[in-house]
C-alpha cells in the first residue's frame, strides 16, 4: 500500500514512512492511494473475532510490507493489553435503536488511547529498525495530549512537545499530561485556543529547515496510522450488530473530523454503514459545511465538550480531496485559499455527494445536558458531554437503522459538567485516582512561533 498527499506534490510513501512523517511535505495529509475492499464474505468472517484479531484483518492491507502479520499482531496485542475492559471496545444497548460503543477503557480514559497505544509501539518498532529518532510536535484540546504522552513516555528515540491551550482543558486532562515527568515529555501551555496551538504546530512543520533539522513528526489525527487504527472499531461494532447482513449507522462526536473520517473509510472499504452522523457542539463549522456548504471559521466558543471546541478541522481536507475526485492540485488551491480567507464554499455537487453519506447536527448546551439526564434516567448510563452530543444527534436522526454512538470519553474525565447535568458525580476509575496528588510540570509560553521553536530547539535532538 502506498500513500499519497491530498495536495498532490509530496512523494508517495509506504506505511512505515507515512507513520513517521505525519504531515506531508507539501502541507497536505496522506491518504491511501486506493481504498482496500472487504467483500461480504470477508466481513462475515469477522464474526466472533476478538478486538485484536479484527484489528489485524482491518489493518493488514494498510500496513502492507511494513510489518509482518506477526509483528502487527504483537503490537496490537500489547497495545490493547493496556485497556481495562476485556472487550477493549464494548457495546452497550440503550434502547431498541440506540447503542453506545465505549472507547474510553484505555489508560487516559478517552478514545484517543485506542489509536495512540498502538501508534507509540509502531514508532518504537520503526525507529528501532533504523536507530533513528524523531521529535513529536502536537497540539491538543486535551485528550490527544494525554493519550500521546501516556503512549510515548520513556520510549526510545522519541522526544515529545505537546501544546495545549492554557486554562481550556479540564483539570483531569491537564494533570494526565503534566504529571508525567518522563525526561522525553515537554508540556507547553499556550496563551490562546486550540486552533492557535494547532496553527503553531502546522507552522513548525511548514518551516522546512526546522522540520528537517529536528526530524519533526506528528501523532495528532493528521497521522494516517491513527485513522487506520480507528477504522477497526467501526468494523468490530457493526459486525456485532449484524453486518454484513444489516446496515448500521454511527453518530460521531466530532472535532478534527478524524474519528468520523475513519468511519467514512470503513464505508469505502465495504462496511455496510447507512449514515454517518457528524455531531458538533456550538463550534459548528462542520455542520454548516455539510448542511449549507458554508465552511467558514468563527471564533471558538468554550463548551462543556472542550475536545470538540475546534473550528479548523484538519481531517476535513481528506474528505475534500475525495469529493474533488482526488485532484491534488485542486485541493491544494482550495486549501491555500481557505488558509488565506478562512472561508470556503463547498460546491453543490460535492455537497450532494457528502450528503449521500453524512448527516450533521449542532447540539446546544441545554440539549447536551438533557441528553446526559435521559441516558441516566432511562438507561442507567452516565455519559460524558462529548458522548452526549453524539447521542443527542443520534436521537434526532430519522429512520430505523440501529445507531451506534461513539462514547469517546469516560464521564469521570468531565465530572463537573456531568454532575451539573444529572446530579450524579461520576467516579473516576481506580487507575486515574491519585492524579490530584501528583506533582505537575509544564511551561507557559505565548502563541508565538519563534518562541516555541526556540524552546523546542533548546531541548530536542537535532537529526
Ligand atoms: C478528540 C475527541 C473528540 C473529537 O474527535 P475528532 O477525531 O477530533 O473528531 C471527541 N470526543 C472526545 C472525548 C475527544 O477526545
Amino acid at each position: 500500500m502506498r500513500y499519497i498527499s491530498t495536495r498532490g506534490a509530496a512523494p508517495a510513501l509506504d506505511f512505515q514512512a507515512v507513520t513517521l512523517a505525519g504531515l506531508a511535505s507539501d502541507g497536505g495529509l496522506y491518504v491511501p492511494e486506493s481504498w482496500p475492499l472487504f467483500s461480504q464474505a470477508d466481513i462475515a468472517a469477522m464474526a466472533g473475532l476478538s478486538y485484536v484479531e479484527t484489528a489485524v484483518r482491518v489493518c493488514a492491507p494498510f500496513v502492507g510490507e511494513s510489518l509482518t502479520e506477526s509483528e502487527l499482531r504483537g503490537i496490537l496485542t500489547s497495545a490493547y493489553a493496556s485497556f481495562s475492559h476485556a472487550a477493549v471496545a464494548p457495546l452497550v444497548q440503550l434502547d431498541d435503536r440506540h447503542w453506545l460503543l465505549e472507547l474510553f477503557h484505555g489508560p487516559t480514559l478517552a478514545f484517543k488511547d485506542v489509536a495512540m497505544q498502538a501508534l507509540g509501539r509502531l514508532f518504537e518498532t520503526f525507529l528501532g529498525r533504523s536507530g533513528g529518532h524523531v521529535t513529536i510536535i502536537g497540539a491538543t484540546s486535551g485528550d490527544t495530549g494525554s493519550a500521546a504522552i501516556n503512549a510515548l513516555a520513556n520510549r526510545d528515540g522519541v522526544e515529545v512537545f505537546m501544546l495545549h491551550p492554557k486554562g481550556r482543558v479540564s483539570e483531569v486532562q491537564r494533570r494526565q499530561m503534566t504529571t508525567v515527568l518522563a525526561d522525553n515529555i515537554h508540556n507547553i501551555a499556550i496563551d490562546g485556543n486550540f486552533d492557535d496551538a494547532q496553527a503553531l504546530v502546522k507552522a513548525m512543520f511548514n518551516d522546512a529547515s526546522f522540520a528537517t533539522r529536528f526530524n519533526l513528526s506528528a501523532v495528532n489525527s493528521i497521522n494516517w496510522a491513527r485513522l487506520m487504527l480507528q477504522i477497526v472499531y467501526y468494523f468490530y461494532a457493526a459486525v456485532r450488530l449484524g453486518a454484513p447482513d444489516r446496515a448500521i449507522s454511527f453518530s460521531v462526536p466530532t472535532g478534527n473530523f478524524g474519528d468520523v473520517f475513519a468511519g467514512y473509510a470503513a464505508k469505502r472499504m465495504g462496511l455496510p454503514i447507512d449514515r454517518l452522523i457528524v455531531a458538533t457542539n456550538r463550534n459548528d463549522i462542520l455542520h454548516r459545511a455539510l448542511a449549507s456548504g458554508d465552511y467558514s471559521t468563527c471564533s471558538v466558543t468554550p463548551t462543556d465538550a472542550p475536545s470538540m471546541d475546534i473550528q479548523v478541522s484538519s481531517n476535513f481536507e481528506r474528505l475534500l480531496f475525495d469529493l474533488a475526485g482526488r485532484n491534488g492540485a485542486a485541493t491544494a488551491a482550495r486549501m491555500q485559499s481557505f488558509e488565506a480567507t478562512k472561508a470556503m464554499v463547498i460546491p453543490a455537487d460535492q455537497r450532494a455527494a457528502a450528503a449521500a453519506i453524512f448527516d450533521s447536527a449542532a447540539i446546544d448546551a441545554d440539549t447536551l445536558a438533557a441528553t446526559i439526564r435521559w441516558a441516566h434516567e432511562h438507561c442507567g448510563e452516565i455519559i460524558d458531554p462529548h458522548t452526549a452530543i453524539g447521542l443527542a444527534a443520534a436521537r434526532t436522526s430519522a429512520g430505523t437503522t440501529p445507531v451506534v454512538t461513539l462514547a469517546t470519553a469516560h464521564p469521570g474525565k468531565f465530572g463537573d459538567a456531568v454532575t451539573r447535568a444529572c446530579g450524579v458525580a461520576p467516579v473516576l476509575p481506580a487507575r486515574a485516582q491519585g492524579l490530584f496528588e501528583r506533582k505537575e510540570r509544564y511551561d507557559s509560553l505565548p502563541a508565538d512561533l519563534a518562541t516555541i521553536e526556540a524552546f523546542v530547539a533548546a531541548r530536542a535532538r537535532p537529526a
